[in-house]
Protein backbone atom coordinates (compact mmCIF):
# COMPACT_ATOMS: atom_id res chain seq x y z
CA UNK A 1 0.00 0.00 0.00
CA UNK A 2 2.79 2.64 0.99
CA UNK A 3 6.11 3.72 0.25
CA UNK A 4 8.27 0.39 0.99
CA UNK A 5 10.78 2.25 3.43
CA UNK A 6 7.93 4.00 5.05
CA UNK A 7 5.81 0.65 5.95
CA UNK A 8 7.69 0.22 9.41
CA UNK A 9 5.85 3.16 10.29
CA UNK A 10 2.37 2.89 9.17
CA UNK A 11 2.72 -0.32 8.43
CA UNK A 12 -30.48 -24.51 11.81
CA UNK A 13 -34.61 -27.20 13.49
CA UNK A 14 -38.21 -27.68 12.02
CA UNK A 15 -38.84 -30.20 9.80
CA UNK A 16 -40.14 -28.51 6.47
CA UNK A 17 -42.80 -29.51 4.04
CA UNK A 18 -41.68 -32.15 1.66
CA UNK A 19 -42.21 -29.41 -0.92
CA UNK A 20 -40.04 -26.26 0.56
CA UNK A 21 -37.39 -28.67 1.52
CA UNK A 22 -37.13 -30.07 -2.44
CA UNK A 23 -37.40 -27.02 -3.45
CA UNK A 24 -34.48 -25.62 -2.00
CA UNK A 25 -32.23 -29.06 -2.95
CA UNK A 26 -33.38 -28.66 -6.64
CA UNK A 27 -32.23 -24.74 -6.49
CA UNK A 28 -29.05 -25.60 -4.33
CA UNK A 29 -25.81 -25.69 -5.45
CA UNK A 30 -23.46 -28.34 -5.26
CA UNK A 31 -26.12 -30.53 -5.73
CA UNK A 32 -24.26 -34.43 -6.23
CA UNK A 33 -22.09 -33.31 -3.32
CA UNK A 34 -25.63 -33.56 -1.18
CA UNK A 35 -26.46 -36.21 1.50
CA UNK A 36 -29.36 -37.63 3.12
CA UNK A 37 -29.83 -36.50 6.53
CA UNK A 38 -27.94 -38.62 9.32
CA UNK A 39 -29.46 -41.01 11.62
CA UNK A 40 -33.09 -41.05 11.69
CA UNK A 41 -33.34 -40.93 8.02
CA UNK A 42 -30.96 -43.77 7.87
CA UNK A 43 -28.16 -41.40 6.37
CA UNK A 44 -24.50 -42.00 6.77
CA UNK A 45 -23.44 -41.93 10.36
CA UNK A 46 -21.14 -39.45 11.24
CA UNK A 47 -18.20 -39.28 14.14
CA UNK A 48 -18.85 -37.63 17.36
CA UNK A 49 -18.37 -34.21 16.32
CA UNK A 50 -15.99 -32.00 18.70
CA UNK A 51 -16.80 -30.11 21.26
CA UNK A 52 -16.40 -26.37 21.31
CA UNK A 53 -17.96 -24.11 19.23
CA UNK A 54 -18.71 -25.02 15.75
CA UNK A 55 -19.91 -22.23 14.70
CA UNK A 56 -16.62 -19.72 16.17
CA UNK A 57 -16.15 -17.63 13.14
CA UNK A 58 -19.73 -16.85 12.67
CA UNK A 59 -21.84 -16.50 9.65
CA UNK A 60 -21.43 -14.41 6.51
CA UNK A 61 -23.46 -13.43 3.58
CA UNK A 62 -22.64 -11.82 0.11
CA UNK A 63 -22.50 -11.94 -3.68
CA UNK A 64 -26.53 -10.77 -3.36
CA UNK A 65 -28.38 -10.78 -6.80
CA UNK A 66 -31.82 -10.31 -7.60
CA UNK A 67 -33.07 -13.73 -6.58
CA UNK A 68 -30.14 -15.10 -4.83
CA UNK A 69 -27.12 -14.99 -2.56
CA UNK A 70 -24.35 -17.08 -0.81
CA UNK A 71 -24.66 -18.10 2.81
CA UNK A 72 -21.19 -18.78 4.40
CA UNK A 73 -19.95 -20.63 7.53
CA UNK A 74 -17.02 -22.10 8.17
CA UNK A 75 -17.21 -25.18 10.85
CA UNK A 76 -14.21 -24.47 13.32
CA UNK A 77 -14.24 -25.73 17.29
CA UNK A 78 -10.41 -25.05 17.22
CA UNK A 79 -10.20 -22.33 15.04
CA UNK A 80 -6.32 -20.99 15.88
CA UNK A 81 -5.34 -24.56 15.39
CA UNK A 82 -6.40 -25.85 12.21
CA UNK A 83 -10.20 -25.64 12.97
CA UNK A 84 -10.28 -28.87 15.22
CA UNK A 85 -12.61 -31.02 12.84
CA UNK A 86 -12.10 -34.47 12.45
CA UNK A 87 -11.11 -34.97 8.39
CA UNK A 88 -13.75 -36.19 7.19
CA UNK A 89 -17.39 -34.86 5.48
CA UNK A 90 -20.10 -33.26 8.07
CA UNK A 91 -23.88 -32.66 7.03
CA UNK A 92 -24.58 -28.91 7.66
CA UNK A 93 -28.56 -28.13 7.36
CA UNK A 94 -29.17 -24.14 6.70
CA UNK A 95 -32.49 -22.52 6.62
CA UNK A 96 -33.91 -19.04 5.06
CA UNK A 97 -36.45 -17.12 6.28
CA UNK A 98 -38.13 -14.09 6.06
CA UNK A 99 -38.27 -13.03 10.06
CA UNK A 100 -35.69 -12.68 12.36
CA UNK A 101 -36.77 -15.32 14.75
CA UNK A 102 -37.00 -17.61 11.91
CA UNK A 103 -40.95 -18.86 11.97
CA UNK A 104 -41.32 -18.48 8.28
CA UNK A 105 -39.17 -20.59 6.97
CA UNK A 106 -39.03 -20.05 3.32
CA UNK A 107 -36.10 -22.06 1.95
CA UNK A 108 -34.11 -25.11 3.55
CA UNK A 109 -31.63 -27.50 2.67
CA UNK A 110 -28.26 -29.15 3.67
CA UNK A 111 -24.83 -29.15 2.39
CA UNK A 112 -21.83 -31.44 3.05
CA UNK A 113 -18.83 -29.53 4.86
CA UNK A 114 -15.32 -30.98 3.12
CA UNK A 115 -12.17 -31.27 5.27
CA UNK A 116 -10.22 -30.32 1.59
CA UNK A 117 -11.91 -26.61 2.13
CA UNK A 118 -11.40 -26.76 5.56
CA UNK A 119 -15.29 -27.09 5.84
CA UNK A 120 -16.32 -24.19 4.89
CA UNK A 121 -19.86 -23.71 3.17
CA UNK A 122 -20.63 -21.86 0.53
CA UNK A 123 -24.83 -22.41 0.18
CA UNK A 124 -25.87 -20.48 -3.49
CA UNK A 125 -29.45 -19.78 -2.84
CA UNK A 126 -32.07 -18.88 -5.90
CA UNK A 127 -35.44 -17.83 -6.32
CA UNK A 128 -35.85 -15.52 -3.77
CA UNK A 129 -37.52 -12.06 -4.00
CA UNK A 130 -36.09 -9.07 -5.40
CA UNK A 131 -35.14 -6.11 -2.87
CA UNK A 132 -35.73 -7.57 0.44
CA UNK A 133 -33.98 -8.78 3.89
CA UNK A 134 -33.83 -12.65 5.29
CA UNK A 135 -32.98 -14.12 8.13
CA UNK A 136 -30.44 -17.48 7.96
CA UNK A 137 -28.95 -19.70 9.95
CA UNK A 138 -27.24 -23.10 10.37
CA UNK A 139 -26.84 -25.74 11.75
CA UNK A 140 -25.06 -29.41 13.23
CA UNK A 141 -27.40 -31.79 14.91
CA UNK A 142 -28.35 -29.80 17.58
CA UNK A 143 -25.74 -27.24 17.31
CA UNK A 144 -27.25 -24.39 15.72
CA UNK A 145 -25.21 -20.92 14.13
CA UNK A 146 -26.18 -17.60 15.45
CA UNK A 147 -28.76 -16.13 13.11
CA UNK A 148 -27.64 -13.73 10.45
CA UNK A 149 -29.50 -11.36 7.90
CA UNK A 150 -29.06 -10.58 4.16
CA UNK A 151 -30.62 -8.72 1.33
CA UNK A 152 -31.18 -9.40 -2.38
CA UNK A 153 -30.71 -6.47 -4.52
CA UNK A 154 -33.32 -4.83 -6.33
CA UNK A 155 -34.93 -6.67 -9.70
CA UNK A 156 -32.36 -5.41 -12.91
CA UNK A 157 -35.22 -2.89 -14.61
CA UNK A 158 -36.10 -1.66 -11.14
CA UNK A 159 -34.76 1.83 -10.50
CA UNK A 160 -34.86 2.15 -6.96
CA UNK A 161 -35.23 5.09 -5.00
CA UNK A 162 -32.20 4.52 -2.71
CA UNK A 163 -28.70 2.89 -1.64
CA UNK A 164 -27.13 3.22 1.17
CA UNK A 165 -23.96 1.35 1.95
CA UNK A 166 -20.42 1.29 3.29
CA UNK A 167 -16.67 0.81 2.26
CA UNK A 168 -13.89 -1.30 4.13
CA UNK A 169 -10.45 -1.61 3.89
CA UNK A 170 -6.90 -2.71 5.71
CA UNK A 171 -8.45 -4.16 9.00
CA UNK A 172 -4.60 -4.95 10.63
CA UNK A 173 -5.63 -6.85 13.39
CA UNK A 174 -2.11 -5.89 14.57
CA UNK A 175 -2.81 -2.31 14.12
CA UNK A 176 -5.95 -1.86 16.15
CA UNK A 177 -9.76 -2.98 17.42
CA UNK A 178 -12.14 -2.80 14.90
CA UNK A 179 -14.05 -0.20 16.16
CA UNK A 180 -15.46 0.66 12.89
CA UNK A 181 -17.09 -2.59 13.00
CA UNK A 182 -18.73 -1.90 16.21
CA UNK A 183 -20.04 1.82 14.38
CA UNK A 184 -21.14 -0.07 11.19
CA UNK A 185 -23.00 -3.13 12.64
CA UNK A 186 -25.33 0.20 13.90
CA UNK A 187 -25.60 1.50 10.50
CA UNK A 188 -29.15 1.41 8.19
CA UNK A 189 -27.52 -0.16 5.44
CA UNK A 190 -28.01 -2.22 2.71
CA UNK A 191 -24.58 -4.01 2.06
CA UNK A 192 -20.92 -3.42 2.37
CA UNK A 193 -17.95 -3.41 0.24
CA UNK A 194 -15.01 -4.54 1.20
CA UNK A 195 -11.68 -3.90 -0.93
CA UNK A 196 -9.16 -5.71 0.26
CA UNK A 197 -6.68 -6.37 3.02
CA UNK A 198 -9.17 -8.29 4.99
CA UNK A 199 -6.06 -10.27 6.62
CA UNK A 200 -2.39 -9.11 6.69
CA UNK A 201 0.09 -11.89 6.00
CA UNK A 202 3.04 -10.63 8.61
CA UNK A 203 4.64 -11.86 11.43
CA UNK A 204 4.05 -10.84 14.85
CA UNK A 205 5.33 -6.91 15.85
CA UNK A 206 6.48 -5.28 18.31
CA UNK A 207 3.75 -2.40 19.97
CA UNK A 208 1.19 -5.02 18.63
CA UNK A 209 -2.50 -3.66 19.87
CA UNK A 210 -3.14 -7.27 19.59
CA UNK A 211 -0.62 -9.97 18.38
CA UNK A 212 -0.90 -11.85 15.48
CA UNK A 213 -0.94 -15.69 16.07
CA UNK A 214 2.30 -16.69 14.12
CA UNK A 215 4.82 -15.53 12.13
CA UNK A 216 4.39 -14.66 8.42
CA UNK A 217 2.00 -16.86 6.92
CA UNK A 218 2.41 -19.02 3.76
CA UNK A 219 0.80 -22.36 3.95
CA UNK A 220 -2.67 -23.48 4.07
CA UNK A 221 -2.77 -23.91 7.39
CA UNK A 222 -1.22 -20.60 8.72
CA UNK A 223 -3.87 -18.84 5.92
CA UNK A 224 -6.16 -20.31 7.64
CA UNK A 225 -5.32 -20.22 11.24
CA UNK A 226 -4.49 -16.12 10.42
CA UNK A 227 -8.22 -15.52 8.52
CA UNK A 228 -9.96 -17.83 11.88
CA UNK A 229 -8.09 -15.15 13.90
CA UNK A 230 -9.60 -11.93 12.02
CA UNK A 231 -12.87 -13.68 11.82
CA UNK A 232 -13.27 -14.42 15.44
CA UNK A 233 -13.59 -10.59 16.58
CA UNK A 234 -17.00 -10.06 17.25
CA UNK A 235 -17.39 -6.60 15.60
CA UNK A 236 -16.31 -8.15 12.05
CA UNK A 237 -19.12 -10.91 12.99
CA UNK A 238 -21.47 -8.60 13.94
CA UNK A 239 -21.21 -6.83 10.36
CA UNK A 240 -20.84 -10.20 8.82
CA UNK A 241 -24.56 -11.17 10.21
CA UNK A 242 -26.03 -7.57 9.30
CA UNK A 243 -25.50 -7.65 6.04
CA UNK A 244 -24.50 -8.92 2.70
CA UNK A 245 -20.62 -7.96 1.77
CA UNK A 246 -19.47 -8.13 -1.29
CA UNK A 247 -15.28 -8.43 -1.32
CA UNK A 248 -12.29 -7.99 -3.16
CA UNK A 249 -8.78 -8.87 -2.59
CA UNK A 250 -5.94 -6.16 -2.09
CA UNK A 251 -1.75 -7.74 -1.75
CA UNK A 252 -1.96 -8.62 2.28
CA UNK A 253 -4.16 -11.30 1.66
CA UNK A 254 -1.26 -12.93 -0.02
CA UNK A 255 2.18 -11.18 0.75
CA UNK A 256 2.75 -7.51 0.66
CA UNK A 257 2.59 -5.85 -2.74
CA UNK A 258 2.87 -8.78 -4.79
CA UNK A 259 2.24 -8.28 -8.57
CA UNK A 260 0.76 -11.63 -10.08
CA UNK A 261 3.30 -14.26 -9.69
CA UNK A 262 5.92 -11.58 -8.33
CA UNK A 263 6.29 -12.01 -4.56
CA UNK A 264 7.91 -8.70 -2.29
CA UNK A 265 10.89 -10.71 -1.67
CA UNK A 266 12.95 -12.85 -4.19
CA UNK A 267 11.87 -16.45 -4.35
CA UNK A 268 11.65 -19.02 -6.83
CA UNK A 269 8.28 -18.60 -9.03
CA UNK A 270 7.45 -22.13 -8.16
CA UNK A 271 7.54 -21.59 -4.65
CA UNK A 272 5.31 -18.08 -4.28
CA UNK A 273 2.78 -19.61 -6.35
CA UNK A 274 2.40 -22.36 -4.40
CA UNK A 275 2.03 -19.81 -1.96
CA UNK A 276 -0.88 -18.12 -3.48
CA UNK A 277 -2.76 -21.12 -4.34
CA UNK A 278 -2.91 -21.39 -0.02
CA UNK A 279 -3.36 -18.20 0.33
CA UNK A 280 -6.95 -17.84 -2.40
CA UNK A 281 -7.78 -21.61 -1.15
CA UNK A 282 -8.24 -19.98 2.45
CA UNK A 283 -9.31 -15.77 0.94
CA UNK A 284 -12.09 -18.89 -0.87
CA UNK A 285 -12.50 -20.98 1.93
CA UNK A 286 -13.30 -17.72 4.52
CA UNK A 287 -15.59 -15.37 2.34
CA UNK A 288 -19.05 -15.78 0.99
CA UNK A 289 -18.31 -16.15 -2.84
CA UNK A 290 -19.73 -17.64 -5.52
CA UNK A 291 -18.11 -21.51 -6.21
CA UNK A 292 -17.43 -19.23 -9.78
CA UNK A 293 -14.83 -17.88 -7.59
CA UNK A 294 -13.24 -21.25 -6.70
CA UNK A 295 -9.78 -21.29 -7.06
CA UNK A 296 -7.64 -23.95 -9.20
CA UNK A 297 -4.39 -24.10 -7.68
CA UNK A 298 -2.90 -20.48 -8.36
CA UNK A 299 -5.80 -19.27 -10.03
CA UNK A 300 -8.81 -17.45 -8.96
CA UNK A 301 -11.87 -15.76 -11.01
CA UNK A 302 -12.63 -12.70 -8.40
CA UNK A 303 -13.34 -9.92 -11.20
CA UNK A 304 -17.45 -9.63 -10.80
CA UNK A 305 -20.28 -7.53 -11.72
CA UNK A 306 -23.36 -6.89 -9.39
CA UNK A 307 -26.41 -4.74 -10.27
CA UNK A 308 -28.73 -2.92 -7.60
CA UNK A 309 -31.18 -2.57 -10.08
CA UNK A 310 -30.85 0.27 -12.47
CA UNK A 311 -29.31 2.85 -9.98
CA UNK A 312 -25.74 1.69 -9.35
CA UNK A 313 -23.60 -1.44 -11.44
CA UNK A 314 -20.46 -2.30 -9.26
CA UNK A 315 -17.37 -4.01 -11.10
CA UNK A 316 -15.12 -5.79 -8.81
CA UNK A 317 -11.80 -5.31 -9.80
CA UNK A 318 -9.05 -7.71 -8.95
CA UNK A 319 -5.99 -5.38 -9.29
CA UNK A 320 -3.10 -7.64 -8.11
CA UNK A 321 -3.86 -11.31 -9.81
CA UNK A 322 -2.94 -10.17 -13.39
CA UNK A 323 -1.02 -6.97 -13.10
CA UNK A 324 2.62 -6.68 -14.52
CA UNK A 325 5.17 -5.68 -11.81
CA UNK A 326 5.89 -2.03 -10.42
CA UNK A 327 8.77 -1.33 -12.54
CA UNK A 328 9.88 2.03 -11.75
CA UNK A 329 11.55 1.43 -8.56
CA UNK A 330 10.76 2.08 -4.72
CA UNK A 331 9.53 3.93 -2.66
CA UNK A 332 8.46 6.75 -4.94
CA UNK A 333 9.02 7.12 -8.23
CA UNK A 334 9.36 8.74 -11.30
CA UNK A 335 7.53 7.58 -14.37
CA UNK A 336 10.19 5.53 -15.86
CA UNK A 337 9.95 4.15 -19.27
CA UNK A 338 8.59 0.71 -18.49
CA UNK A 339 5.54 2.23 -16.89
CA UNK A 340 4.13 3.38 -19.78
CA UNK A 341 5.42 0.50 -22.26
CA UNK A 342 2.12 -1.28 -24.06
CA UNK A 343 2.20 -4.07 -22.03
CA UNK A 344 2.18 -2.65 -19.09
CA UNK A 345 -0.86 -3.15 -16.80
CA UNK A 346 -2.62 -3.32 -13.34
CA UNK A 347 -5.57 -5.47 -14.35
CA UNK A 348 -4.45 -7.92 -17.31
CA UNK A 349 -6.08 -7.59 -20.90
CA UNK A 350 -9.10 -10.17 -19.97
CA UNK A 351 -10.64 -8.06 -17.25
CA UNK A 352 -9.70 -4.67 -18.87
CA UNK A 353 -12.30 -5.77 -22.06
CA UNK A 354 -14.56 -7.32 -19.39
CA UNK A 355 -15.00 -4.03 -17.67
CA UNK A 356 -14.89 -1.67 -20.77
CA UNK A 357 -17.82 -4.16 -21.73
CA UNK A 358 -19.41 -3.06 -18.45
CA UNK A 359 -19.44 -0.24 -18.80
CA UNK A 360 -20.60 0.21 -22.02
CA UNK A 361 -23.33 -2.22 -21.63
CA UNK A 362 -24.61 -0.79 -18.70
CA UNK A 363 -28.27 0.84 -17.77
CA UNK A 364 -27.30 1.68 -14.64
CA UNK A 365 -27.13 5.51 -13.31
CA UNK A 366 -23.77 5.18 -11.24
CA UNK A 367 -21.15 3.23 -12.77
CA UNK A 368 -18.97 1.64 -9.99
CA UNK A 369 -15.60 0.58 -9.55
CA UNK A 370 -14.69 -0.96 -6.45
CA UNK A 371 -11.40 -1.85 -6.47
CA UNK A 372 -7.97 -1.60 -4.35
CA UNK A 373 -5.21 1.19 -5.22
CA UNK A 374 -5.46 4.78 -5.94
CA UNK A 375 -6.45 5.72 -9.40
CA UNK A 376 -5.82 9.28 -9.60
CA UNK A 377 -2.70 11.04 -10.06
CA UNK A 378 -0.84 11.60 -6.67
CA UNK A 379 2.27 13.51 -7.59
CA UNK A 380 4.19 13.90 -4.21
CA UNK A 381 7.65 14.91 -5.72
CA UNK A 382 6.75 18.28 -6.85
CA UNK A 383 5.89 19.25 -3.01
CA UNK A 384 8.61 17.27 -1.74
CA UNK A 385 10.91 20.07 -4.14
CA UNK A 386 12.41 16.95 -5.63
CA UNK A 387 12.07 18.90 -8.79
CA UNK A 388 10.54 16.48 -10.41
CA UNK A 389 6.87 14.40 -10.30
CA UNK A 390 7.05 11.47 -8.06
CA UNK A 391 4.24 8.75 -7.74
CA UNK A 392 3.10 5.32 -5.86
CA UNK A 393 4.56 2.72 -7.85
CA UNK A 394 2.22 0.28 -6.71
CA UNK A 395 -1.16 3.08 -7.26
CA UNK A 396 -2.45 3.56 -10.60
CA UNK A 397 0.28 5.89 -10.91
CA UNK A 398 2.68 3.17 -11.86
CA UNK A 399 0.11 1.92 -14.82
CA UNK A 400 -0.53 4.99 -15.95
CA UNK A 401 -1.35 3.38 -19.51
CA UNK A 402 -3.64 1.02 -17.81
CA UNK A 403 -6.06 3.85 -16.49
CA UNK A 404 -5.65 6.35 -19.85
CA UNK A 405 -6.79 3.61 -21.68
CA UNK A 406 -10.03 3.22 -19.36
CA UNK A 407 -10.43 6.88 -18.65
CA UNK A 408 -10.12 7.65 -22.44
CA UNK A 409 -13.14 4.68 -22.75
CA UNK A 410 -15.68 6.58 -20.48
CA UNK A 411 -14.74 9.74 -22.08
CA UNK A 412 -15.07 8.75 -25.27
CA UNK A 413 -18.58 6.09 -24.67
CA UNK A 414 -19.69 9.02 -22.54
CA UNK A 415 -20.30 6.78 -19.67
CA UNK A 416 -22.24 8.84 -17.19
CA UNK A 417 -21.45 8.75 -13.51
CA UNK A 418 -18.29 7.07 -12.90
CA UNK A 419 -17.64 6.76 -9.42
CA UNK A 420 -14.52 4.52 -8.27
CA UNK A 421 -14.43 3.38 -4.53
CA UNK A 422 -10.57 2.58 -3.24
CA UNK A 423 -8.79 1.46 -0.44
CA UNK A 424 -5.28 0.39 0.15
CA UNK A 425 -3.82 3.60 1.48
CA UNK A 426 -5.17 3.63 5.19
CA UNK A 427 -6.14 7.44 4.76
CA UNK A 428 -9.28 9.02 3.62
CA UNK A 429 -9.43 10.88 0.31
CA UNK A 430 -11.41 12.18 -2.33
CA UNK A 431 -10.85 13.89 -5.85
CA UNK A 432 -12.11 13.80 -9.46
CA UNK A 433 -10.87 11.58 -12.46
CA UNK A 434 -9.46 13.16 -15.05
CA UNK A 435 -7.83 11.48 -19.02
CA UNK A 436 -5.44 14.55 -18.53
CA UNK A 437 -4.83 15.51 -14.69
CA UNK A 438 -2.21 17.69 -15.74
CA UNK A 439 -4.63 19.94 -17.71
CA UNK A 440 -7.15 21.91 -16.05
CA UNK A 441 -9.23 22.30 -19.29
CA UNK A 442 -9.71 18.08 -19.03
CA UNK A 443 -13.06 17.14 -18.83
CA UNK A 444 -13.92 15.35 -15.21
CA UNK A 445 -14.83 11.86 -16.28
CA UNK A 446 -15.41 10.43 -12.60
CA UNK A 447 -14.98 10.50 -8.59
CA UNK A 448 -13.00 8.57 -6.86
CA UNK A 449 -13.70 8.18 -2.88
CA UNK A 450 -10.67 6.64 -0.46
CA UNK A 451 -11.52 5.06 2.39
CA UNK A 452 -9.61 5.22 5.44
CA UNK A 453 -8.36 2.04 7.18
CA UNK A 454 -10.63 -0.23 9.65
CA UNK A 455 -7.20 -0.44 11.36
CA UNK A 456 -4.11 -0.42 9.52
CA UNK A 457 -2.36 2.81 10.60
CA UNK A 458 -1.32 5.68 8.46
CA UNK A 459 2.38 7.39 9.41
CA UNK A 460 1.23 10.25 11.14
CA UNK A 461 4.66 11.95 9.89
CA UNK A 462 3.21 11.44 6.11
CA UNK A 463 -0.02 13.11 6.70
CA UNK A 464 1.57 17.21 6.65
CA UNK A 465 3.66 15.97 3.44
CA UNK A 466 0.40 14.21 1.86
CA UNK A 467 -2.10 17.85 3.23
CA UNK A 468 1.45 19.63 1.61
CA UNK A 469 0.38 18.04 -2.08
CA UNK A 470 -2.94 18.57 -2.43
CA UNK A 471 -2.18 22.02 -4.31
CA UNK A 472 0.09 20.48 -6.51
CA UNK A 473 -2.75 17.69 -7.43
CA UNK A 474 -6.05 19.99 -8.00
CA UNK A 475 -8.02 17.29 -8.70
CA UNK A 476 -7.41 16.10 -5.42
CA UNK A 477 -10.50 17.46 -2.83
CA UNK A 478 -9.79 15.81 0.56
CA UNK A 479 -7.28 14.13 2.76
CA UNK A 480 -6.96 12.93 5.88
CA UNK A 481 -4.59 10.66 7.46
CA UNK A 482 -4.99 10.47 11.26
CA UNK A 483 -8.77 8.90 11.49
CA UNK A 484 -9.47 5.20 10.99
CA UNK A 485 -13.12 4.02 9.88
CA UNK A 486 -15.05 3.93 6.85
CA UNK A 487 -16.93 5.30 4.26
CA UNK A 488 -20.71 5.57 4.52
CA UNK A 489 -22.73 6.39 0.90
CA UNK A 490 -25.98 7.57 0.41
CA UNK A 491 -27.10 7.16 -3.30
CA UNK A 492 -30.13 8.34 -5.44
CA UNK A 493 -30.64 8.90 -9.11
CA UNK A 494 -29.36 12.88 -8.37
CA UNK A 495 -27.00 12.40 -6.04
CA UNK A 496 -24.32 10.48 -4.54
CA UNK A 497 -23.43 10.98 -1.37
CA UNK A 498 -20.16 10.18 0.54
CA UNK A 499 -19.71 10.60 4.19
CA UNK A 500 -16.31 9.85 5.88
CA UNK A 501 -17.40 8.34 9.21
CA UNK A 502 -14.37 8.45 11.74
CA UNK A 503 -14.33 6.48 15.43
CA UNK A 504 -12.34 8.22 18.22
CA UNK A 505 -9.93 5.16 18.55
CA UNK A 506 -8.85 1.97 17.97
CA UNK A 507 -7.08 1.14 20.93
CA UNK A 508 -10.68 0.19 22.15
CA UNK A 509 -13.14 -2.32 20.71
CA UNK A 510 -16.04 0.54 21.12
CA UNK A 511 -15.44 4.17 20.87
CA UNK A 512 -18.04 7.17 19.69
CA UNK A 513 -18.19 7.46 15.49
CA UNK A 514 -18.22 10.83 13.46
CA UNK A 515 -18.91 12.52 10.60
CA UNK A 516 -15.35 13.71 9.56
CA UNK A 517 -16.36 15.72 6.23
CA UNK A 518 -19.03 14.65 3.24
CA UNK A 519 -18.93 15.04 -0.48
CA UNK A 520 -21.54 14.71 -2.74
CA UNK A 521 -22.06 14.23 -6.62
CA UNK A 522 -24.44 15.86 -8.52
CA UNK A 523 -25.94 13.45 -11.22
CA UNK A 524 -24.61 13.44 -14.79
CA UNK A 525 -22.41 16.99 -13.29
CA UNK A 526 -19.24 14.80 -12.26
CA UNK A 527 -17.50 16.94 -10.27
CA UNK A 528 -16.59 16.37 -6.26
CA UNK A 529 -18.58 18.87 -3.78
CA UNK A 530 -17.86 19.33 -0.32
CA UNK A 531 -21.24 19.37 1.62
CA1 LIG B 1 -2.69 -3.02 0.32
FE1 LIG C 1 -3.66 -2.19 3.88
Amino acid sequence: MLPRDTRAGLSRRRFLTASSALAALAAAEGLPGWTRPAGAFGGRRSPPLPSGDLFSLGVASGDPFDRGLVLWTRLAPEPLAGGGMDPVPVDVEWELATDPGLQNVVQAGRVVARPEWGHAVHVKLWNLEPNRWYWYRFSVGDRASRVGRTRTMPAGDDLPARLRFALASCQNYQAGFYTAYANMAQEDLDLVVHVGDYIYESGISDGAVRPHNSGQVRTLDEYRDRYALYKLDPNLQDVHAAFPMIVTWDDHEVDNNYASDVPEDDQPREVFLARRAAAYQAYFEHMPLVSSARPTGPDMQLFRRFDYGRLARFNVLDTRQFRTDQVCGDPLATRCPDAVAPETTLVGQAQEDWLKSGLKGSQAVWNVLAQQVMMMEWDLGTALGAGEALYNPDQWDGYPNSRQRILDFVAAKEIPNLVVLTGDIHSSWAGELKPDFGDPASPVVGSEFVTTSISSSFSPQLVPLAAGSLPFNPHIRFFEGLRRGYLRFDVTPGEWRADYRAVATVLEPTSAVETLASFRVESGRGGVEAV
